[in-house]
């Protein structure tokens, strides 16, 4: 496996790196045209001439993104790194920023000496200031409070506006402070989707007849506040002793062995946790067990990466791009499909980073699908959702689902009425062609799996309680089962006029 998986990396090396070929084009030096995808480079069975490079170089581009905006410098602690350096993997890795102590380190470096609170009052703030100091308290104060560990890359701190941050679309999603978060749902649970019931072996979750989701690991490179699996993703919390997925050999044979033992299983996802933190040669291995059994027709590598790392897809010292077209190609010679699922929730998510990671990923022919979580004063307005989804279309990128937020702990100041999830869809629906309008769903509480969220059955919005029926999804007690998805506590309230 590793020598057939060498010879293709090889395919994308010699000459300059990508990442030398970005650095001439920063600095002025015209070697190697920007929007150039090394990827057809490799493929291609001749380089290219001088002159078809400048040519695609002068090419027109219907970017929106400054393609050459150093955007990390704004950051003082990173203002003399060279974009050699920031679209590198091992030099992002080195510098993630994680746990109380490195982010309240950063916080203070970082945030100007009075911060202007939120715009959205919606826990009872005033609007005014916080010192820089209050913040940082505020900050630890909802880390201990948090079911998830922090953990951020410097792309995805780089993409907040640190002047105000506590309104910044990317800040609320990964930085807890305890003055924004509201008293949980009664009916909140830590695995709310209860995975843990629907697992015949540790990290596979077969819920739906013809497709599982197959756990290799729990880490990922950044942590999001609202994940589903903070009963197991990342690191132990204060609250959250967590139920990890070690990527050990034993456990990836039992679940693997299962995958290989259910003819009736033709779908899988790899998730996590993120399969970004599988080593190369990990996720190889995983795809080519896969395409070996006759049961599996497709499967999908889950990975944020693209949103939050996405110069290692650019990095060629790196080798997990060449792993994942490795285990593509392998794919389509096989006649079966590979799919990347990424997770992008906000437009400022983007940058020309991110685009070039995408449109290398579509050179190489991968196949790239989105999934975004709908939350409170970050993506629940029609502007913001519909200039994500074009956004993502714009990059080959193909709008998948819209998620309501699932009832997770300590999420209730970051989840939204079944309401707002059913404006959007009818407010955006008619504005992109429908291959490119995603499907807007509940992950039904309990285990029902995925259903629109239109299908409900019924909403009552004085009592904040929909519910739906998945007749698909017949496994263990689920025949007949009527599941219930809550609305948040305050928007019942207000809607109700108690407020
Ligand atoms: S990347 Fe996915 S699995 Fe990891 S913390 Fe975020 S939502 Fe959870």
């Amino acid at each position: 496996m590793r020598s057939a998986f060498s010879r293709h990396a090889a395919l994308y090396r010699g000459g300059p790196s990508l990442v030398e070929c970005f650095a001439s084009t920063v600095r002025g030096v015209a070697t190697m045209p920007p929007r150039m995808a090394p990827a057809s480079m490799a493929v291609a069975a001749a380089q290219p001439t001088h002159q078809e490079i400048e040519e695609f170089a002068a090419a027109p581009t219907n970017s929106t993104i400054p393609t050459h905006d150093e955007f990390w410098r704004k950051i003082p602690v990173w203002k003399d790194v060279p974009v050699e350096d920031f679209l590198s993997y091992a030099w992002g890795i080195k510098h993630t920023v994680q746990g109380e102590g490195k982010l309240a380190h950063f916080l203070e470096q970082v945030l100007p000496d009075q911060v202007p609170m939120d715009d959205v009052t919606d826990s009872g703030n005033k609007a005014g200031i916080q010192t820089r100091e209050e913040l940082v308290a505020d900050v630890i104060d909802g880390i201990k409070t948090a079911t998830m560990s922090t953990r951020m890359t410097p792309y995805i701190l780089s993409r907040i506006n640190w002047s105000n941050p506590r309104n910044d679309p990317v800040f609320r999603q990964f930085i807890p402070v305890k003055s924004r978060m509201l008293p949980d749902h009664p009916k909140l649970m830590l695995d709310s989707l209860d995975e843990h019931a629907d697992s015949p072996v540790s990290g596979l979750v077969h819920r739906y007849t013809d497709k599982a989701l197959f756990l290799p690991t729990s880490v990922c490179p950044t942590y999001c506040m609202f994940c589903t699996r903070s009963y197991a993703v990342g690191a132990d919390t204060d609250s959250v002793k967590k139920a990890p997925m070690k990527p050990t050999k034993r456990r990836w044979e039992e679940a693997l062995g299962y995958v290989e033992s259910q003819p009736g299983l033709h779908d899988i996802v790899v998730s996590g946790g993120d399969a970004y933190y599988l080593q190369p040669e990990q996720l190889a291995y995983i795809g080519k067990r896969l395409l070996a059994m006759p049961n599996i027709r497709r499967f999908r590598f889950a990975s944020k990466g693209l949103a939050v790392a996405p110069a290692r897809f650019l990095d060629d010292k790196d080798a997990w791009f060449q792993a994942l077209t490795f285990v593509a190609e392998k794919a389509k010679a096989a006649g079966k499909a590979m799919a990347l699922h990424t997770h992008f929730n906000h437009p400022n998510e983007f940058s020309w980073v991110s685009e070039q990671a995408a449109r290398r990923l579509w050179d190489a022919g991968v196949l790239v699908r989105n999934q975004t979580v709908l939350m409170r004063g970050i993506n629940d307005d029609t502007a913001t959702m519909s200039t994500l989804i074009r956004t993502l279309a714009d990059n080959n990128i193909f709008p998948y689902y819209i998620y309501q937020c699932d009832m997770v702990e300590k999420v209730e100041h970051l989840r939204t009425p079944l309401q707002t999830i059913l404006d959007l869809e009818a407010q955006i629906r008619g504005s992109i062609a429908g291959f490119m309008m995603p499907q807007f769903v509940v992950d039904l509480p309990g285990g029902g799996g995925k259903r629109l969220a239109c299908s409900h059955m019924s909403y009552d919005r004085t009592t904040g309680v929909s519910k739906f029926v998945a007749p698909a999804v017949t496994g263990r007690d689920k025949a007949n089962k009527v599941y219930e998805y809550y609305d948040p506590v305050d928007s019942v309230v207000t809607a109700n006029g108690r407020d």
